[in-house]
C-alpha cells in the first residue's frame, strides 16, 4: 500500500490568492470583472457570491450585472458589447447554464478574447490548441496547478482523462498533451475505461458521476484529480472518485470539496489579473499564456 497525500486544493488556493493580492497592489489601478447572471438559478447565485468574495479578498472590483431569466439574445449582446468597450472593465464572464432560450455560444462568442477569462472563446480555445497565448479556461487550469504542485515535471507520464466537455475534459487534454503527458482521453462511449485507468500514471475524472473510478481501476502510485461535483441524497457534496479506496492506491489525490473547486477560482483570478496586466502595460499581447 502506498502512502496517500492528499492535495489540499482550500489551502494551495488561499496562498496563490494571497500571493496574486501582491501583484494586484503593484498594478496602480484597480482590476475590474464583470459578471453576467441570467436569472436565479440557486447554485449559480452561490457560485457568484464566492467569485465575487475571492475577486474583493486580492482587490479585485466586481460588478455584477443580475438580469431576469426572460432576459433576450438581444439585450445581453447590447450589453456585452458596451462591456467590450468599457476602459475600466478587464475582465467578462457570463454565469453558465443559462436559461434555454439563450445561445451561450453566440454571447461567449461577442466577448473580446482578451476579457474573456473563463477562456471559452473560440479564438482562445483555438490558440490554446495551438500552443498560443491565450486565455485558459479556469478549471483545466486550476487541474495543472494542482499537478505541477506535486509534479513539477510529466513528461511521459500516461493521463487519463475522463470527460470531454469544452469546460473542462478537452482543453485538460490538449494541456497535458503540451506538457509533454501520453494523453488518452475516456468519454460516454468509452469501452474499456477500467483498463485505461489502470495504465495511468495520471488520473483526472471531470464527469459528474459519484463513484465511476474506484480503488481497483487505480495505479499504485498513481495521480488522482477529482473534478467532479456530485451533491448527494444525503446532502454531502462528493466527487467522481470513491476517495477512500483511492486512498489506498494513489500517491495523490484531490478531496471534494476543497480540490480543484477553490483553486478554480483562484484561476479566474489570475486571468482577470493578466487581462489587466494587458491593459495598464497597453501591449500588444492582450492574452497571455498561463
Ligand atoms: P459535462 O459537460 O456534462 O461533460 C461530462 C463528460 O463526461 C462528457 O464528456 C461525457 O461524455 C463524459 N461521461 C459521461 N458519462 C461517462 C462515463 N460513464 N464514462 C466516461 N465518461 C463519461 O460536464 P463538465 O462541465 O465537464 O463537468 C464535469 C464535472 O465536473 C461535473 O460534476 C461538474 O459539476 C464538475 N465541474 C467542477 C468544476 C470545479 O471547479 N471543481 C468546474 C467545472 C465542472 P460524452 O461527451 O460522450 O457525453
Amino acid at each position: 500500500m502506498v502512502e496517500t497525500k492528499i492535495i489540499d486544493g482550500k489551502q494551495i488556493a488561499k496562498e496563490f490568492r494571497e500571493n496574486l493580492a501582491k501583484k494586484v497592489q503593484k498594478l496602480g489601478s484597480t482590476p475590474k470583472l464583470a459578471v453576467l447572471v441570467v436569472g436565479e438559478h440557486p447554485a449559480s447565485q452561490i457560485y457568484v457570491q464566492n467569485k465575487k468574495k475571492a475577486a474583493v479578498s486580492v482587490g479585485i472590483d466586481v460588478d455584477i450585472y443580475q438580469m431576469a431569466v426572460s432576459e433576450t439574445q438581444e439585450s445581453i449582446l447590447k450589453l456585452i458589447g458596451e462591456l467590450n468597450e468599457a476602459k475600466d472593465v478587464d475582465g467578462i464572464l457570463i454565469q453558465l447554464p443559462l436559461p434555454e432560450h439563450l445561445d451561450a455560444q453566440i454571447l461567449i462568442g461577442a466577448i473580446a478574447p482578451q476579457k474573456d477569462v473563463d477562456g471559452l472563446h473560440p479564438h482562445n480555445v483555438g490558440n490554446m490548441v495551438c500552443g498560443l497565448p491565450a486565455m485558459i479556461s479556469c478549471t483545466p487550469l486550476a487541474c495543472l496547478y494542482l499537478l505541477k504542485h506535486v509534479l513539477p515535471d510529466m513528461t511521459g507520464m500516461n493521463a487519463l482523462v475522463i470527460g470531454r466537455s469544452a469546460l473542462v475534459g478537452k482543453p485538460l487534454g490538449q494541456l497535458l498533451l503540451q506538457e509533454n503527458c501520453t494523453v488518452v482521453q475516456a468519454h460516454s462511449k468509452t469501452k474499456n475505461l477500467a483498463d485505461l485507468a489502470r495504465q495511468a500514471d495520471i488520473i483526472v475524472c471531470a464527469v459528474g458521476k459519484p463513484g465511476l473510478v474506484n480503488g481497483n481501476m487505480i495505479k499504485d502510485g498513481a495521480i488522482v484529480i477529482d473534478v467532479g461535483i456530485n451533491r448527494m441524497d444525503d446532502g454531502r457534496i462528493v466527487g467522481d472518485v470513491l476517495f477512500l479506496e483511492a486512498m489506498q492506491k494513489a500517491s495523490y489525490i484531490t478531496p471534494v470539496p476543497g480540490g480543484v473547486g477553490p483553486m478554480t477560482i483562484a484561476m479566474l483570478l489570475w486571468n482577470v489579473v493578466k487581462a489587466a496586466e494587458g491593459r495598464f502595460s497597453d501591449c500588444k499581447e492582450l492574452v497571455l499564456k498561463k
